[in-house]
């Protein structure tokens, strides 16, 4: 039923309607069903898999596209019902989920109609470009979507966000067994989103750029070892070496303004989590395992002055404009505090 090129993977493909009820309180669960060892009593395997013993937290653009595909498909029915998906003639089994030919045919026809949007409203800014390696297809979209949530932790793509919280819910770290499909891509862009952050900081700390914060000499020792592995990770294997090495476990983390030198026994964002993976969303600005760079503090005064621009529009409401101000100071001191404790392993050269 599930091909395993399938960029969903079958716990989402088998998400029913009515999956992600909304709650008389706190936050919306989705709850779906597990098909890999779902057995009766008698040890008889359950195709239709059985319900997960522990929901997913949804975020709100999760819950609308859910509530999008109910209303498309029956009471009931799964919410990537082939037979409602597919617009080709071809008759689909019953009760079977969307199928490969079918989501690349919407993933191309979702960028025209994004294309043709922005044009319309006049951001040709945001028009899908042409692409000269020809369709998106499943493979590549399947890519950017791993790129984005290893590089763009509580980034702009909602599904990406979404899949980073299944994604520590559903393993139990990188030294997870059995990783397979999205997980194997996940791994390697991870990787190599490491091996670009130790990279960078490498060229950086030996140009003289200042480093600070509680992680700041594990992060230079980390940045060290860069030279070896820049450029050469191609396989999960590879992948799998780097991520299950602690002395490597550099994150960037652009929404924080800061890089996460990742310490298990540390680590502020899921003391009670299972995991091996920080939770770079969840970050916790008294982390010990934070470590800023000069272009930390940049961007921390950039943003700062976009906030105090912001506070200052006469169309912002004064109590808004009071937690505008107010951000805008905490991450000022942040940035002055950079300043006053930075290290530099060479004099700056400018
Ligand atoms: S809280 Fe600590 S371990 Fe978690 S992401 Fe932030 S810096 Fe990393």
């Amino acid at each position: 039923m599930h091909s395993r090129k399938n960029p969903l993977p079958p716990v989402v493909l088998g998400l029913e309607a009515g999956c992600c009820p909304d709650p008389a309180s706190g936050r919306h669960l989705i709850y779906g069903r597990v098909f890999k060892n779902a057995s009766d009593k008698d040890g008889n395997h359950h195709s239709a898999g059985h319900l997960r013993e522990v929901p997913w937290v949804a975020i709100a653009p999760v819950v609308t596209a859910i509530r999008v595909l109910e209303r498309i498909v029956p009471d009931g029915g799964l919410l990537f019902d082939a037979a409602v998906h597919a617009f080709q003639n071809a008759p689909a089994a019953p009760a079977a989920s969307i199928r490969p030919h079918s989501l690349r045919g919407r993933i191309e026809a979702f960028a025209a109609w994004a294309s043709s949007l922005a044009r319309r409203l006049g951001r040709d800014h945001e028009v899908v470009p042409d692409d000269r390696h020809g369709a998106i297809g499943l493979a590549r979209f399947r890519r950017t979507l791993a790129w984005h949530i290893a590089r763009r932790p509580g980034g702009l793509v909602a599904p990406a966000i979404q899949y980073g919280h299944m994604r520590t819910a559903m393993s139990a770290g990188y030294a997870a067994r059995g990783r397979d499909g999205i997980h194997e891509l996940l791994d390697i862009e991870t990787a190599r989103a490491t091996a670009d952050t130790l990279t960078t900081l490498h060229d950086d700390l030996t140009n003289g750029v200042g480093i600070s914060g509680p992680a700041a000499r594990r992060a230079i020792h980390a940045a060290a070892q860069a030279p070896t592995f820049a450029g050469s990770i191609r396989t999960h294997r590879q992948a799998r070496d780097i991520l299950r090495n602690p002395a490597l476990t550099v994150y960037n983390n652009p929404r924080a303004f800061l890089m996460c030198v990742y310490n298990r026994d540390r680590a502020l964002c899921h003391r009670l989590d299972v995991t091996d993976a920080p939770r770079l969303d969840r970050c916790q600005p008294s982390c010990t395992n934070i470590a800023r760079t000069d272009s930390h503090a940049d961007q921390l005064r950039q943003h700062a002055q976009a906030l105090e621009k912001q506070a200052a529009s006469e169309a912002v409401p004064d109590p808004l404009a009071d937690r505008l101000t107010r951000r805008a100071g905490h991450l000022l001191a942040l940035a002055d505090r950079h300043e006053h404790d930075c290290i530099h392993l060479q004099e700056p050269t400018s």
